[in-house]
Order: C-alpha cells, then structure tokens, then sequence
C-alpha cells in the first residue's frame, strides 16, 4: 500500500502541478473532486464519474452519519465499496452542514449538538467523534472539524471562531488514527483578515497534517475578497503539502485560485447546475431550458467529448429538461463534469509548458461568447 505523498513537478508561476499519492491510487493536480454527498455523485453512475476524469469523490459526514449511519457504512465494506469508487474518497467534517441544514444547534467548547432535518433526532458532533465517523466511512482523506466562520463577521467574532476551530484542529489530529496512505487535512480561517489567516496557518502547520484546506471562503465575500485572502493565505502553507479551497466554485474562480497556488478544489456547482438544466462550456453557461434550443440541432459543446456532446443534439436536450426526463439532468451533469475535468487537464498540461497564464486568458475569452444569460 502506497504512502500518503505529494509531489510537485511543475510550477507556472504561483501555479502548481503535482500528483497525490495514496492507498486508493493518485489523483493529479490541479484536481477538481466530485461531490457525491450521500454515497452518490447525483445522477451518475460510478462507471460515468470515473469516465469524466474524476480522480476523487467527496462524500459529506453530516448526511450520511443521518442516513445510514455510519455505523451501517463501515458494515457494508466502507464508502469505497458501497457506492463501487475504489479510488481516492475526501470526506468533509460536518461542521459546515450542521451549520447550514440542522435545526436548535448549540455549539461549545466540546461541539455541537443539533436535531437532525430529516427527522429532528438529537446528534452530537465534536473533532473525536466526526473523525471517527470519518474513519467508519473509510475516508482516504479525513478533514479535521471547524466552525466555518460565519460572513460578514468582525475581526473579533473571526478570531473568536478561527481559534475555536484551532483548538477542535489539535483535538482533531489527536482523534486520527494514521494508516499508510490515508491522510488528514487540517483547514485555515480567519474570515478575509490577513492577519487571522496566518495565525492559522502557523497554527496548523504546527501542529502537522498531511494536506491544507482553506476554509471559510465563498460564502458571500466576493471573487476580489476571496483572491486577496488566497494571495495572504496560499504562500504560508508548506509549498511540499496539497493545498484545497473547499467549496469552490466557477470555472473562473478555479483558474484565478490555480493561479494562486491552490492544487483541490470541490464544489456542488457542475453536478447541480446540471439537473437544472445549466450548462458550463468552453463558450460559458447556457440554460438548455431556454426556447432558442428547442430546434438547435448542433452539440452543445462541439468539442467535448462527452456522451451528450457526441450524441445528442441541443434540441433534445432541451426536450428532456422540458418534459422533466430522468435522462435531461444524467446528461447534463456528465457533461459538466467532463467540461470541469477538461478544463483542469488543460490547466495541468498548460502548467507543465509554462503557459498557464496564455491557457487562462484563452478560457475566458471562449467564456465571452455566450448569449444566454
Ligand atoms: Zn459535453
């Protein structure tokens, strides 16, 4: 079984390329991880995520400690054998779905309790019991627990909450049982303050993970503010460990933070946008709802290589999402998948020839071309 390991054989810049290595294979970067929430990547088979590029699957602890269970997971063969992804498996901590679906939370020192949406059950989540979750489901890569620091927040209630999280950090790494080729990422705050983010830098490198994650961005702050925080907060992490903006974001947004010296990236954006009919391509988003498409015959990205762009035509598409076909949003999300997954191929292969910066200006122009808005 391989060693959790990182190695970097590129630079562009800031820009990084590299490949994970771990016991569930490796996984190049830049990566873009597809979130398969509750053991499923919505609407897609395994075969069909695996046949997009993606390398890694998220899967997030607050759904499925609720449904099945944690427990029921483990006694099923772990997350990998359950949904068939025998590759790289990247579980979040919980903390920020408690934040956002649970109802009556209390959080302190120890964690939070909260009553579970589905059916109001009472649940306590602390670092040493969402890492154990995390091991149960078979994680390959545990993310430490953190209070995702609510936005707008004063420097004070960032503080409060960014060292709350350093704290849970510590207890968290304690908590983790180290297996050759399994890793855990410890995960920065500090809100858009500079000098919050390096103490939480300093903080976690401190205390020593095998990856880090920039937390507590896109909620609201805005792509200037999230890309000065990023050029405050990338160079401070060990340049030898991967490093994962959570939850980001627009294929825009990928490429500024690629340029920034971030190498993971996961977000709900492709697979959802997906089952609502919007399309992201190499000439921007399109909305396959929209009537114009209704006798379109071309693909809708002529040059992906996705079942939906070799296959069918927009026109059908359009159909499937107007009559609510199971079929329109399977599609759509392969596409969208394939369509992230291509763009960061690109960004890889453009970093390895020194051309990132030509590579990232050539995408946005395409983005331009869009009318459909
Ligand atoms: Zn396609």
């Amino acid at each position: 079984m391989s060693a959790f390991g990182f190695t970097l054989t590129a630079r562009d810049g800031a820009a990084r390329r590299g490949t994970l290595t771990t016991a569930h294979g490796t996984a190049q970067t830049p990566a873009f991880m597809a979130v398969g929430t509750a053991g499923t990547v919505k609407a897609m088979t395994a075969d069909q995520v695996r046949a997009t590029g993606t390398e890694i699957v998220l899967g997030n602890t607050y759904h499925l400690m609720l449904r099945p269970g944690s427990s029921r997971v483990a006694a099923l063969g772990g997350l990998h054998r359950m949904m068939d992804w025998p590759g790289i498996i990247l579980t979040d901590s919980g903390g920020f779905q408690v934040m956002s679906l649970a109802k009556l939370r209390k959080l302190d020192e120890i964690g939070v309790t909260f009553r579970s949406h589905l059916d109001g059950s009472a649940h306590h989540l602390t670092p040493e019991s969402s890492t154990a979750i995390q091991h149960d489901l078979d994680a390959t890569i545990t993310m430490a627990f953190d209070e995702c620091t609510k936005f707008p927040a004063t420097p004070d209630e960032a503080a409060a909450s960014m060292r709350l999280s350093m704290r849970w950090a510590a207890r968290s790494r304690d908590a983790f049982t180290p297996r050759p080729g399994y890793g855990q990422f410890g995960i920065v705050q500090g809100g858009i303050y500079p000098d919050l983010r390096a103490e939480s830098a300093a903080a976690l490198t401190a205390i020593g993970f095998e990856g880090y994650a920039i937390g507590g961005l896109a909620v609201g702050e805005g792509q200037a503010a999230m890309f000065e925080t990023l050029d405050a907060t990338t160079h401070l992490l060990p340049a030898t460990h991967p490093r994962y903006l959570m939850g980001v974001g627009t294929p825009d947004d990928l490429l500024g933070s690629i340029a920034r010296g971030v190498d993971m990236f996961d977000c709900v954006m492709p697979t959802r946008a997906g089952r609502t009919g919007r399309a992201y391509t190499s000439r921007g988003v399109f909305n396959l709802r929209n009537a114009r498409f209704a006798d379109d015959p071309a693909p809708l990205d002529p040059g992906c290589a996705c079942t939906l762009c070799t296959r069918h035509s927009r026109a059908y598409l359009h159909h499937l999402f107007r009559c609510e076909e199971m079929l329109g949003p399977m599609l759509l999300t392969g596409h969208n998948l394939t369509y992230y997954q291509t763009l960061m191929r690109g960004a890889r292969d453009a970093i390895e020839t020194g051309g990132f910066a030509a590579y990232a200006a050539t995408a946005r122009e395409g983005w331009t071309q869009t009318d459909d808005r």
